[in-house]
């Protein structure tokens, strides 16, 4: 019997039963975290990471610009590499190119990715170049950490406080108005086409932080999954979650609600983390909310029922 993705519950449930233990003593994290992590030595972590970036699913030429795809995928796995305590090494880059992808957007797009690559001075060491029948940009990234920066998810503690390292909500909210032909807003708009991970700002929150995500599928999803891989739950506060300047307007427009952006929407690629709550005074970001030791989610005072998103559930 053939069952769909979504019959077997899902990207996470489907990930979740094609996992197994692997083979090499070396290999510290496999499949769950944002990166795998393998030991090199003894003070040295190689992190491997690769996100895709599928055209008419992740972008749409009519809105991105190339330069604008290249950065996405770069950033979109640099953030991954940040959310594990890394720093980005060596990348590899995969494209399926459709009938009519002009030498111009290639250069254009190489210009973006590149851009990444020069921002954080890692390498674009290879790849591979196919025909497709929409663009398809697949990025496999390795970074490298110590076992002390080392942030996984499986690392929050009843009575941690959760936190954001920056306001949320702006890539679903640029993205809603660029599906909807609205004119103007451009600010919220990049908030979509031109993300920016959170790496910069890693240095300053990897002392202070025990678990760490990055915000790729939305706040509650990764707090979930923080909560499955440290055996707790949360309680978010949703009058605390902090939301990107102007998105509140553009919602309004849509009849949307902002937070719904921030809690569900994703690719906002801010890390969230867990603090001690003796640290409260040291945080670099918005207190959302605290780890319990009840395993339940709560989004206030209602339980969350909802998750990010799951490109594989109705
Ligand atoms: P992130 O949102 O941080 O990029 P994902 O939700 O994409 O993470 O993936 C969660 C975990 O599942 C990661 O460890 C990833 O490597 C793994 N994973 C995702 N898709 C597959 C797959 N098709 N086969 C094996 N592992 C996968
Ligand atoms: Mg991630």
């Amino acid at each position: 019997m053939t069952r769909t993705l979504s019959e077997l519950g899902g990207e996470f449930a489907f990930i979740k039963r094609i996992a197994r233990p692997t083979r090499s003593a070396a290999v510290e994290v496999g499949i769950g975290d944002d990166c795998a992590v393998v030991r090199l030595s003894e003070n040295l972590l190689h992190l491997y990471t690769t996100d895709m970036l599928v055209e008419g699913t992740h972008f749409s030429r009519s809105y991105f610009t190339p330069e604008e795809i290249g950065v996405k995928a770069m950033e979109s796995n640099v953030s991954d590499v940040a959310a594990m305590g890394g720093q980005p090494l060596y990348a590899l880059i995969s494209l399926a190119l459709p009938r009519g992808v002009s030498g111009s957007f290639l250069e254009r797009f190489y210009h973006g990715l590149y851009e990444v690559v020069d921002r954080y001075g890692f390498d674009l060491l290879g790849g591979d170049t196919t025909r497709g029948e929409g663009l398809v940009v697949n990025v496999t990234l390795i970074g490298a950490t110590t076992p002390e920066n080392l942030r996984l998810r499986s690392m929050a503690e009843p009575g941690d406080l959760i936190v954001t390292s920056g306001p949320l909500g702006g890539s679903a909210a640029g993205l809603r108005l660029l599906q909807a032909g609205i004119m103007g807003h451009d600010q919220v708009k990049q908030y979509h086409t031109r993300p920016r991970c959170a790496l910069d700002r890693a240095a300053q929150i990897i002392p202070l932080a025990k678990a760490m995500e990055d915000v790729s599928d939305g706040l509650a999803s990764e707090v979930r999954n923080i909560c499955d891989a440290s055996g707790v739950g949360a309680r978010l506060d949703p009058g605390a979650i902090a939301l990107r300047e102007g998105i509140e307007t553009s919602a309004a427009l849509l009849g949307d609600d902002p937070l719904e952006y921030a809690l569900y929407g994703g690719e906002d690629y801010e890390l969230v983390y867990t603090v001690d709550p003796a640290r409260r005074d040291q945080v670099v970001g918005s207190i959302v909310g605290e780890i319990t030791a009840e395993r339940e989610l709560f989004l206030g005072q209602d339980r969350l029922r909802k998750f990010g998103y799951d490109h594989f559930l109705p």
